[in-house]
């Protein structure tokens, strides 16, 4: 599976010559290293990975690619869960190397390259009490996240990630740097607020920044009965808009916190995060504290970087995934998620909930490419194991607590999907959104230069 040494060889040295950044090939020493993306399940050879320092080595790596006819993979943290961020046999543009960061603390915005992690951008506006949301983990890419949506702690009070985008900066399928705002290109900045790198390799964003210091947050674990889990959901979606919570309904983990008697049962593992004073929140967290005898209660205030905490850079999980909306959880659906948890096989299973509303709803459908204004609540289905071969074993699984879930709603948000198929890429983008996708793809690649991705061809 490597690539043809000469016309490789040729290659590299051309594009070696042109960037300020770095190429890696298969031969050199840090090759595997720059290859691997946060999936354990993804092993592509790439024939160059470049690392690129700047947006002009973008354009240049942009129309080697496109010149050379080679497949194209852009990466920023690599956490594509269908493994987007690694080609076999064509060219990784990685811009991990670009992790500019220049905040404006007066003003309340920030421009940051895309090559900074979630983890890095809130750490740095945090240090000034300041931050925009991004998602559950400190290690995603704010390339990726934010080119999806960006659901995360402080969805239901400022919105998802791209509602607090101003401005970002692309390098297009012909090798141009544009700039996309409001007044701007106004298709292309529609088109990249949840439609993902399908118009061109962002280089920077400009974000709105909040204040938001101290806030009462952290993780809650209740033993995961279906009445509990039926009520933390009626809770969160009642809650006061500061509040945003993640629940991760899955068998407790052997760490330090958790009783060893409650190690691998069920519980409701939830992270809340109320973005506001002290007492208001702790009022806002005692219903959920109410609803039975904490397994483990860490919540606190906190900074707010601190919801982040480290993570081991060599996890790299195996895992199945379907993700959905869904209205409600009632106890039916509970019983489901609490029976199917109990019966899975796979090493670790989990259900994942992320109620919405608040902030993400008051904005328009037709306002950005992410149209699931309406959505109440997303589930992701997760089934994690050893080997990739292992897939075939533990998907039904997961289909099955996915079909058991299914209210009928086919659509998903595009940043949790796999690699599953066009239909479930015109899923993420439901009514006119993907015709209207289509239509600006066509209009800044025509020829899908951009396409490992979760793909919108070019219309026409
Ligand atoms: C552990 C984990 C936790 C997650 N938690 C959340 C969460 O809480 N909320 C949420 O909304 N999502 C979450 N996600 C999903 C995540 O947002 C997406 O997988 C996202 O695409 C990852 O971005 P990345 O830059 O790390 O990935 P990459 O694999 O680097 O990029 C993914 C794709 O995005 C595009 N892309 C990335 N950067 C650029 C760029 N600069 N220009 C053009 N295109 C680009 C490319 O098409 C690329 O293939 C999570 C994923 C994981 C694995």
């Amino acid at each position: 599976m490597t690539a043809p040494s000469t016309p490789t060889t040729i290659s590299r040295s051309t594009l070696e010559s042109v960037l300020d950044g770095t190429v890696i090939g298969p031969d050199d020493s840090g090759y595997d290293n720059a290859r691997a993306v946060f999936s354990g399940a993804i092993d592509r050879r790439p024939a160059l990975i470049a690392r690129v320092a700047n947006a002009t080595d973008v354009a240049h790596v942009v129309s080697f690619a496109r010149d050379g006819g080679l497949e194209l993979a852009v990466r920023s943290g690599g956490h594509s869960g269908a493994g987007h961020g690694v080609t076999e046999g064509g060219i990784v543009l990685d811009l991990s190397g670009m992790r500019a960061l220049e905040i404006d603390v007066k003003g309340r915005t920030a421009w940051a390259e895309t090559g900074l992690t979630a983890g890095e951008y809130t750490d740095a506006a945090g240090a000034h009490g300041l931050a925009t949301g991004f998602g559950d983990a400190g290690s995603v890419g704010i390339g990726g996240i934010t080119l999806g949506g960006g659901a995360g702690f402080l969805v239901r009070k400022h919105g998802l990630t791209i509602d607090d985008l101003l401005a970002a900066e692309l390098v297009t399928a012909d090798g141009e740097l544009v700039r996309a705002d409001a007044g701007t290109n106004p298709d292309l900045f529609w088109a990249i607020r949840g439609g993902g790198g399908n118009f061109g390799v962002a280089t920077r964003f400009q974000f709105r920044l909040h204040e938001v210091g101290t806030i009462v947050g952290g993780m809650l674990l209740l033993p995961a009965t279906p009445e509990v889990i039926t009520a933390f959901v009626a809770e969160a979606e009642s809650a006061p808009e500061e509040l945003s919570t993640i629940v991760n309904v899955m068998p407790a983990p052997p760490m330090p916190f958790v009783p060893e008697e409650h190690h691998g049962r069920l519980v409701v593992m939830a992270t809340l995060a109320y973005a506001g004073p002290e007492d208001a929140g702790e009022s806002a967290i005692a219903p959920f504290r109410a609803l039975a005898e904490p397994v483990a209660d860490l919540v606190r205030p906190m900074p707010y970087p601190e919801l982040y905490p480290p993570e081991d850079p060599d996890f790299h999980p195996i895992a199945s995934i379907r993700t959905m909306f869904l209205d409600g959880v009632d106890l039916r659906a509970a019983k489901a998620i609490v029976e199917h948890l109990q019966a899975a096989t796979s090493p670790m299973a989990v259900t994942q909930l992320r109620v919405l509303g608040g902030a993400v709803a008051r904005v328009p459908a037709d306002a950005t490419a992410f149209a699931h204004r309406e959505r109440r609540i997303i589930a992701n289905v997760a089934a994690m194991y050893g080997r990739p071969e292992e897939a075939s074993t533990y998907m039904p699984w997961v289909d099955g607590l996915a079909g058991a879930l299914d209210q009928g709603d086919e659509s998903a948000y595009v940043g949790f999907l796999a690699d599953e198929g066009e239909a479930r890429v015109r899923a993420a983008y439901p009514g006119p959104t993907w015709d209207r996708l289509a239509a600006v793809k066509a209009r800044y690649d025509p020829t899908n230069l951009f396409r490992l991705n979760q793909n919108v061809p070019p219309a026409g």
